[in-house]
């Protein structure tokens, strides 16, 4: 069996937000770290999401790059290609969104292309190309002031067509209300128009299925998670996906050392190890040790966790306030620090391994990726979700098979320590 649905994200965060996403319609889902090696079996699985870092590179490389993953999602048998972007449409007037929608649109000899960031259940509405984050215009949201992307217009339909070589229109909240045959209907009058792609209205959650359902028309759609939601139930609405309740894509049960690191220094995840030191052992790191005398420190750091981990999980954090992280970066410089740490934290990781440990939590976005490529980790099946955006993964194609949490800084309650472990037992 062939996947039905293949997706190339434009960040890792938003492959894993996609990737649960997916997982939660019912989809068995599996997400790579860039093209996987070949030889990755992919049998009862109905999604992959393969996640590149896109979004801010030339637009020239993110064309390439998402143009090789959509051949390779193309040869695993996907029917459909979703590029997977940001819900507040993050880019610029140069890319990378219209460049890569182009060549995407080109190499799978698409129509006209529906795109929308839209996903209402978490405030992101788009009603007449216009995009709303919460109650405000975009470009007088938070986002008018992002260090990579600012963005300074919310009409989405001006936006791409500044980035696309395509002529871009608009299918609005009526047709969309009206359902698949309505939208099937505005976007023959589109391609009749020379039209090459259309920003889709969404304003209700109810919006996202008709329009995943006249998109899968099409070999191609552009927008965030909300349109990978339509499309999944679109999916499953037409017989595809495990059957409801049913396992993801593969077992998740595995045994062997649990342990978590964290590298995040959010107040969240703060809050989770001091609540974490309640019921497991927590060693906190001296990030100026970690920097300026690593091995003995990593070796120590070992020692203690291995006293620990044949009777239960142990947790090894780097994390400090932001006094501590101020003091750190003005002694070793913010990037040299911060790489430092990260670079630590993904020794560890592989030195836990090695002393048996196969199940993983780690706290931190940078953290979790300097890790997951330390360990080699090319590929996860997606499991159910530990909390809102952190599914629990298990390695795909992958020796020995591990069980991971990744958690993004700000993610998780304060128990999320206590939840991820109940996952993993
Ligand atoms: P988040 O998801 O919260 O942004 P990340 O892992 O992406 O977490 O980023 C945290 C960054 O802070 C990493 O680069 C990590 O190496 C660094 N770091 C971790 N602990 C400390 C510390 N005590 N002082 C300074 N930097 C730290």
């Amino acid at each position: 069996m062939s996947i039905v649905l293949g997706c190339i994200a434009d960040d890792y965060t938003g492959a894993s937000d996609l990737a649960n996403t997916l997982t939660k319609a019912g989809l068995r889902t599996v997400q790579t770290i860039g093209i996987p090696p070949a030889g990755l079996v992919l049998s009862d699985v109905d999604a992959v999401v393969v996640a590149l870092k896109s979004r801010s590179i030339p637009a020239a490389d993110a064309v390439a790059q998402s143009r090789a993953a959509g051949a390779w999602l193309t040869a695993q048998g996907a029917g459909h290609l979703l590029f997977k972007i940001c819900s507040t449409f993050d880019s610029t007037d140069a890319g990378n969104i219209g460049p890569v929608m182009d060549a995407l649109r080109a190499d799978a000899h698409a129509g006209v292309v529906l795109v929308t960031p839209a996903f209402p259940e978490t405030g992101r509405t788009v009603y007449f190309g216009t995009l709303f984050v919460g109650s405000v215009l975009l470009n007088e949201s938070p986002l008018k002031d992002h260090p990579l992307n600012p963005m300074h217009d919310a009409n989405l339909v001006r936006v791409l067509g500044r980035q696309s070589e395509t002529k871009i229109g608009l299918v609005d909240l009526k047709s969309v209300a009206a359902g698949p045959e309505a939208i099937r209907g505005r976007l023959r009058d589109l391609a009749a128009q020379g039209v090459g792609a259309a920003v889709i209205d969404a304003v209700f959650d109810s919006d996202l299925q008709a329009i995943g359902t006249a998109a899968l028309d099409g070999s191609l759609s552009v927008g965030a998670s909300g349109l990978g939601l339509g499309l999944a139930r679109a999916l499953r609405a037409a017989g595809h996906g495990a059957v409801a309740g049913s396992a993801p894509a593969v077992g998740l049960s595995v045994s062997g050392g649990i342990a978590a690191i964290a590298g995040s220094c959010s107040a969240a995840t703060l809050e989770q190890i001091d609540r974490a030191e309640s019921f497991m052992p927590v060693l906190r790191l001296s990030p100026d040790a970690l920097i300026t005398a690593p091995d003995a420190t990593l070796a120590d750091a070992l020692d203690w966790a291995k006293s620990y981990l044949a009777n239960g999980p142990v947790l090894i954090a780097t994390s400090g306030t932001p006094d501590e992280v101020s003091g750190v970066q003005a002694r070793f410089g913010r990037i040299a620090s911060g790489v430092a740490i990260e670079q630590a934290s993904a020794r560890l990781a592989a030195d836990l391994v090695a002393a048996g440990v196969r199940r993983l939590i780690i706290a931190g976005g940078e953290t979790s990726g300097a890790c997951v490529d330390r360990l080699g980790i090319r590929a996860f099946a997606v499991g159910p979700e530990i909390a809102a955006g952190v599914p629990l993964l298990r390695t795909a194609g992958h020796a020995p098979a591990m069980l991971l949490a990744l958690k993004s800084g700000n993610f998780g309650g304060p128990d999320f320590f206590a939840k991820a472990l109940d996952a993993m037992t």
